[in-house]
Order: structure tokens, then C-alpha cells, then sequence
């Protein structure tokens, strides 16, 4: 110990004229006489950085309620030689800091601190900010249309990933608004679920994320009173479930149209908006194959007469090819030899309907009344194909479901009812029903495709089959 410091000192005497001593370089281990020059006069200087942290992130899915960050950090000296030491402080609280810092952040703002420590002594630290917030579904109006007028359900809006995954619950606000907070906000679908009532049904599937942030729905009461026409005051179920069950064929439709995709449903639940709407005659210069006969309007007329007492609605109005061309309406052709009839909602199927078309396949639809009211809940309904009552709109159904050659009681009520959530849609900003009755606002209905006729039996005055 004292031959060290002795040398020392004798070190320091050597290079006294080039520097001050005391805190310059130490001579080398060995006794070899050499001593090291300091360096030049210099402030160590660290550079320190946090990187990969963005200025907001939300709520995870795995790591609900917390939101999962990594960030990068790292520290380095101008000296050569130097080491430096990092420490890291999330909100003042000392966290595990090696190249990257692995944070689970809740919802707020958060100060991310990285401090480097020298061993030449240096100290400096950086750092960021970062803010978390709530991963949310928010509903603007869940509301259904009952006899009595709006109806808000007065329960819970629940998200979870489909059956025995874990479930996230919010209150429906009694204004119908909802601020769902939920890990499956941060995935592209959820599956919500709104227990019914005693007035509504319970309104379940999947939610495509497109529709986190406004979310509108229109659920269906469990039943609907016919308010007009041959049945008024009639009572009738609706079943949702009915309503969007496929015809028991591949590719097959239910009768809210669906208009989604494998992952998602998306039922049509639009409508035109105000009726009469213009109905014309196309022709032979217009598609039709050939010109269609006052014969054929009169039996059509008589069976748009037949479905305008039933629902006690003034459906249709007789207008020009020209008008209809223009304005929208519903274009109707006669394409003798086509193989079937068909019908849809056409181009303008976007907000609310513009137009819809019918092909007759020959004379004698114009007098079936099944193939003239099929055709219209095809192009003025916007309405698929049922088997679940003996429906007008049967088509390809099994063996065992009785026909139904005209609207029935179920049929008028399932499509007076969507006229009238369609009214509460298009009030709310919505247009379009998300499975189980969901109507959600800002979905956009592409143009749908003529719906196929297949297996619809077309019978003349003596039951026998028309071909
Ligand atoms: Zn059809």
C-alpha cells in the first residue's frame, strides 16, 4: 500500500506541467516506468434514448386492462472505455430496464424514464410520454320499435370472443347510449350480446370493429300488432331467429337478407322510404322480350290490389318507363324463357332503396299471385327467402312446408315491422341490420345481385304444376 501511493506520486510530479493532477490517469499495472497522458480537457457527454413508444396506444386484447408496451432503451458514453449503467422509471417507480423495458401500462398518461449513470460519473436521462386509453365499444342508440313507440332495454350490452370466452359487460344508458369498455375492442370483431326483455329480443352476433366507435342498433320487440290492413290488431311473434334462417340449401337465404360475409352477418333491414313507390312496365325497347299485355297488367294490378288490403299500405303506383328510369321505382320486365322469375332491390341499394326490378318469365306470372307478391318481397321489401312459415316467400323448401300462394299473417307482419325499423333506422342514422336484428349505422349495402328463383311452384287453376 504505501510503495502504490509513493508511486503516485511520483506520476504526478512527471506531468504536472501538462495537466493538473489528481483526477487524471492512473499508471499502468506493472512497474515499467511508462506513464499514460491524460486526455484532453473534455465533458463526457451520454447518449441516451427511448424509442418504439408510441404517443398514445390503447387497451390490449391479452393484456386487458392493461395495454402492453415494449420499448427500446438504450444509453451510450463519448468516452471511451465508459460503462454506463441504465436505471428506468415508469411513473417514478423504478422498473426492470435491460435493452428493452416491457411495460403494462393502464388506462391514463405515463412519463417513461430512463436514467444513465457513467462510470466516469456522468448522469443524464431522458425521457417520453406515453398515453393509454380505454379500449371502447360506444353505442349511440339501442333502441326497438315496439307498438308503444322507442324502447330502450334496460340492461346490459355484454362483448366477448363467442361461447366460454371471458365477457366484458357495460349499463345501456336509459338515452339508449352505451360506453362499453373491452378488450375486444382492440380485435377486428366482437360478439355482442343484449339480453332481451320482456318486450325485446335478445339481440346477439358477430360486430365488425368498423362499427366500435357509433354504434346504432334497432332490435325487434318479441312481437309486432299489425297496424293496418285485413289483419290489424293482430298479434304476431317475431322471431329473429326465424327471420334470419337459411333456406336449408347450400348458399341458401333467410328472409332479412344477408348481406355479410363469413365472419359477420349483416342482415338487410332497409326499406324504401316513403311509399307508393313507381312501378313500370318495361318495354321491348327497355329488356323486355316481349311487350307486355293488358292482360298481364291487369292481373298484375289485381294481385298488387290483394297485397295492398292485406298490409293497408298504398304500395305501388303505376308511373312511366321513363319516370322509373330516371327516378328510381320498380322496373318490371317480361323475359319469356327465362327459366324462372326473379326480383331484388337494385342499384340505390345504398342508403335507403332506390329501385328494385322483377322478371316474369312468362305471361302467366302477371297472375300468380305468388310469383307477383314473391317478386315484390324480393323488390320492394328487399326481403330473401323463408321456410320457417308458410311464407310467400318459400322457396326450395323441404318436403313438408305447406305452400303459401299469397302474403300471409306472418308475412304481413314481418314486413310491416321492417318497414317501421327501417323508419327508426333511417331516424338514428342507420341503415342497415347487423345479425340477430341488429341495425348499424354507416354500413353500406352493395348492390345486391338478382336473387335466384329455385323450386318456387307455380300452380294454375287446377293445382297442377306450371312449368
Ligand atoms: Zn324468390
Amino acid at each position: 500500500m504505501f510503495t502504490q501511493e509513493f508511486r503516485n506520486a511520483v506520476a504526478c510530479a512527471a506531468v504536472v506541467f501538462l495537466s493538473a493532477c489528481g483526477g487524471g490517469p492512473t499508471q499502468p499495472s506493472g512497474n515499467t516506468g511508462i506513464v499514460n497522458p491524460p486526455p484532453p480537457p473534455s465533458t463526457e457527454k451520454l447518449s441516451l434514448s427511448i424509442s418504439s413508444v408510441p404517443a398514445s396506444t390503447i387497451q390490449g386484447y391479452q393484456s386487458f386492462p392493461m395495454a402492453s408496451l415494449v420499448a427500446q432503451v438504450s444509453a451510450t458514453s463519448s468516452k471511451e472505455g465508459a460503462v454506463v449503467t441504465k436505471a428506468c422509471k415508469v411513473d417514478n417507480t423504478l422498473a426492470p430496464c435491460g435493452p428493452e423495458l416491457v411495460l403494462g401500462l393502464g388506462v391514463g398518461n405515463h412519463v417513461i424514464k430512463l436514467i444513465g449513470t457513467s462510470s466516469f460519473g456522468a448522469v443524464d436521462s431522458v425521457e417520453v410520454t406515453t398515453t393509454v386509453l380505454p379500449a371502447t365499444i360506444t353505442c349511440r342508440k339501442i333502441v326497438v320499435n315496439t307498438a308503444m313507440g322507442e324502447y330502450v332495454p334496460q340492461g346490459y350490452i355484454y362483448a366477448d370472443n363467442g361461447p366460454g370466452t371471458v365477457r366484458d359487460s357495460a349499463k345501456v344508458n336509459a338515452d339508449g347510449s352505451c360506453s362499453l369498455n373491452t378488450r375486444y375492442a382492440a380485435t377486428p370483431r366482437a360478439h355482442i350480446t343484449i339480453p332481451g326483455d320482456g318486450t325485446m329480443g335478445t339481440l346477439t352476433n358477430w360486430l365488425s370493429s368498423t362499427f366500435y366507435s357509433n354504434l346504432v342498433i334497432v332490435g325487434k320487440a318479441k312481437s309486432f300488432t299489425i297496424p293496418s290492413g285485413e289483419s290489424a290488431g293482430r298479434v304476431v311473434p317475431i322471431d329473429m331467429v326465424k327471420g334470419t334462417k337459411r333456406v336449408p340449401w347450400v348458399n341458401g337465404t333467410s328472409l332479412y337478407n344477408d348481406l355479410g360475409n363469413a365472419s359477420v352477418s349483416l342482415f338487410g333491414m332497409g326499406s324504401y322510404k316513403s311509399f307508393p313507390v313507381c312501378a313500370a312496365f318495361m318495354s321491348m325497347s327497355n329488356g323486355s322480350t316481349e311487350a307486355i299485355t293488358s292482360a298481364d297488367s291487369v292481373a298484375f294490378w289485381t294481385n298488387v290490389d290483394d297485397l295492398e288490403k292485406k298490409l293497408g299500405v298504398d304500395l305501388l303506383k303505376p308511373c312511366s318507363e321513363a319516370t322509373v328510369k330516371a327516378n328510381g321505382g320498380i322496373s318490371i320486365f317480361l323475359k319469356v324463357g327465362q327459366v324462372t322469375s326473379e326480383g331484388g332491390v337494385g342499384v340505390g341499394y345504398f342508403d335507403d332503396y332506390v329501385s328494385g326490378f322483377i322478371n316474369f318469365s312468362g305471361h302467366y306470372a302477371f297472375a300468380s299471385a305468388l310469383l307477383v307478391q314473391h317478386e315484390l318481397g324480393h323488390a320492394l321489401f328487399g326481403l330473401d327467402h323463408t321456410c320457417e312459415w308458410t311464407s310467400v316467400m318459400r322457396s326450395s323448401c323441404p318436403v313438408g312446408v305447406p305452400d303459401q300462394v299469397t302474403t300471409g299473417v306472418e308475412d304481413v307482419a314481418y314486413i310491416l315491422e321492417k318497414i317501421q325499423s327501417a323508419a327508426l333506422a333511417r331516424k338514428y342514422g342507420a341503415n342497415q341490420s347487423l345479425g340477430l336484428g341488429f341495425v348499424i349505422n354507416g354500413a353500406r349495402v352493395s348492390a345486391s345481385p338478382a336473387l335466384p328463383e329455385l323450386n318456387i311452384p307455380v300452380l294454375d287453376t287446377r293445382g297442377n304444376p306450371i312449368p
